[in-house]
């Protein structure tokens, strides 16, 4: 980090915020121009509050020169973190399918879709026991019975499962959950991110609507801080003017993680359009731009779900999206 002091600064001042910053174990490099004087800070400055010394009297500009996280950073850590879950991988060039409906609504609804999905090729069971939805009068998920269900469909077809934590008080109920997902309105709930960094669950963490890469990735550090380093980041759309779908998919969000993290990225093109119409275009768009991976979500019967039935493809179409994304993968890797 570099803090530039303003001009007509006296040497006391300069040695009592050098003295302040020795004090947070920043050492400080002072390079004195005829004009101005410039600040180096060495150390761990992700302590460092940027718009406190920012707004210091002396101090005239403040830039950041590297990145706040570092056990996300790929500077600190070249080599892709593969996460395993059972036998699939996810990362450093292995590549999941992740499908399934957006909430778990019965045993006939679970078992229908896991046959399914596993028959075309996913990888990994999505469904959500916990939903988080904007109003509270929608349904709010079958909760731990969800789960439990989860858990039949995961017995019958083998395949791993994820599904979405929204309370660490529930954490019990997740024990043989593969990975548990904290949802795009939960990428910033930093006591969840926490608590889930002391186990060593896999994680899949979602972009926020309204949050940057590196609010991403600060939220990924805060799991990491605690411990648990398999982590799976995913992209599922922000928050724009555009109304013509559910969010705007950020696809650049992938070579651009990928260049500055080494955790692997996923893509949600269900939440991200909110049509299942233009699912197919945008999750072999996600793979041509290098996800480790892409969730999307599947229901026997859309029009009839509990949640999400306008993005969710039915089993056919999943079969042509996955057999689709296969042989994207094949061209470019
Ligand atoms: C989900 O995947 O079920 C979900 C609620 O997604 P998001 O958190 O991205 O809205
Ligand atoms: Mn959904």
């Amino acid at each position: 980090m570099i803090a530039v002091l303003k001009h007509g600064t006296t040497p006391q001042q300069t040695e009592h915020l050098v003295n302040w910053l020795k004090n947070m174990n920043i050492d400080v490099h002072i390079s004195e121009g005829k004009e101005i004087t410039v600040l180096g800070l060495i150390g761990d400055t992700s302590r460092v509050d940027i718009e406190l010394l920012n707004s210091l009297e002396i101090v005239s500009s403040v830039k950041r020169v590297s990145e706040p996280f570092k056990q996300a950073n790929r500077k600190f850590h070249p080599n892709d973190t593969v996460v395993e879950v059972g036998n699939v991988r996810i990362g450093g060039g292995h590549f999941a399918m992740i499908a399934g409906p957006c909430s778990v609504e019965s045993m006939d609804q679970i078992i229908e879709v896991a046959t399914a999905v596993k028959e075309s090729g996913a990888d990994i069971l999505r469904g959500g026991a916990f939903k988080p939805r904007t109003s509270p009068y929608a349904f709010q998920g079958l909760k731990d019975e969800g789960i439990r269900l989860l858990l039949e469909a995961k017995k019958a077809t083998g395949l791993p499962i994820i599904t979405e934590i929204m309370n660490i008080r529930s954490l019990d109920l997740f024990n043989d959950v593969d990975i548990i997902q904290v949802g795009a309105r939960n990428m910033q709930n930093f006591d969840l991110l926490q608590e889930l960094g002391k186990t060593n669950k896999p994680i899949l963490l979602k972009r926020g609507l309204a949050n940057t890469i590196q609010e991403l990735l600060m939220s990924a550090e805060y799991i990491m801080s605690e411990g648990n380093e398999n982590i799976i980041l995913c992209e599922r759309g922000i928050r724009t003017y555009e109304t013509c779908t559910r969010n705007t998919l950020d696809l650049s969000a992938v070579p651009v993680l990928h260049d500055l993290t080494h955790l692997p990225v996923v893509v949600d093109p269900s939440h991200a359009t909110g049509r299942s119409a233009l699912v197919p275009s945008m999750a072999a768009a996600a793979a041509a731009a290098g996800a480790d991976g892409i969730m999307v979500e599947v229901h026997n019967n859309p029009s009839c779900a509990f949640c999400d039935g306008a993005q969710s493809l039915t089993p056919a179409q999943f079969d042509e999206v996955n057999r689709r994304v296969r042989r994207i993968r094949e061209v470019i890797v």
